[in-house]
């Protein structure tokens, strides 16, 4: 082996993984750490998002139960389709031709179609190979379900988040998503082969049942503070 290569093999990107159900308030916090620590924000959901949009757009079936020749229709689409990684306002995105469908992957039909293409293996071997690509846009804040066991299991922190089924259902339902995400796109989300939800083992595991965004931020936060002191993260 070279000398170059260990180097290359050594040099790790900076990520903080946050992992977690639905609801779990993954998005918003990460989105407020990667602005104050400089980091650029990626959402793996809407990669799955965007290639479940996809998929519907081109006129394929995407509902459980799906036939072998079905999820082959899915990963030929996918292997040919035109995505590519951008940074749009601070965050990485996929464009598809060009276009960003930020509206259209939070519809009510995505939200039923994404957990269905998220279950399929090699969707997700591709997609984790593009989540690693985002190292090249700097520190990364990436939030999902297997950021710390999959995509980046040796990033420098990992956050688990949780909180008790109603009260993520109750959060749902103010953003007005009750009923076609939550608990069944959770319990897909947990039992898949590949990319299961679970903490990682060295995960920081919050429970904000009971908290605000805020105190959960300021855990968070104090957190970053001594990795930044012991010199795991860029001042
Ligand atoms: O985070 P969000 O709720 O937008 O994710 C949408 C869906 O994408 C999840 O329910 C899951 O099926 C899939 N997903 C995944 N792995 C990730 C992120 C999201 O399977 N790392």
């Amino acid at each position: 082996m070279t000398q170059a290569f260990c180097d290359a093999a050594l040099r790790l990107p900076h990520v903080v993984a946050i992992d977690g159900p639905s609801a779990s308030g993954k998005g918003t916090l990460a989105r407020r750490l990667a602005a104050d620590f400089g980091c650029t924000y990626v959402d793996s959901g809407a990669m799955y998002r965007t290639l479940a949009w996809w998929t519907l757009q081109s006129g394929l079936r995407c509902e459980k139960p799906m036939r072998p020749s079905e999820e082959d229709a899915i990963v030929r689409l996918m292997r040919r389709w035109d995505a590519r990684l951008r940074v749009i306002d601070g965050a990485a995105w996929f464009t598809v031709a060009g276009y960003f469908p930020r509206e259209e992957i939070r519809s009510d039909r995505v939200e039923r179609a994404v957990p269905v293409v998220a279950q399929i293996t090699r969707i997700r071997v591709w997609m984790v190979a593009r989540q690693r690509d985002c190292a090249q846009f700097g520190p990364l804040v990436m939030e999902g379900r297997d950021i710390g066991t999959e995509v980046f299991p040796l990033a420098q922190v990992k956050f688990f988040l949780e909180a008790d089924a109603a009260v993520r259902e109750q959060r749902l339902a103010q953003r007005g998503n009750a009923g076609s995400a939550g608990s069944g796109r959770d319990a897909m989300d947990a039992t898949r082969r590949k990319g299961a939800l679970y903490p990682a083992l060295d995960a920081i595991r919050i429970d904000n049942t009971h908290q605000t965004p805020d105190e959960t931020y300021e855990i968070m936060r104090s957190h970053m503070g001594r990795l930044r002191v012991a010199g795991a993260w860029p001042a």
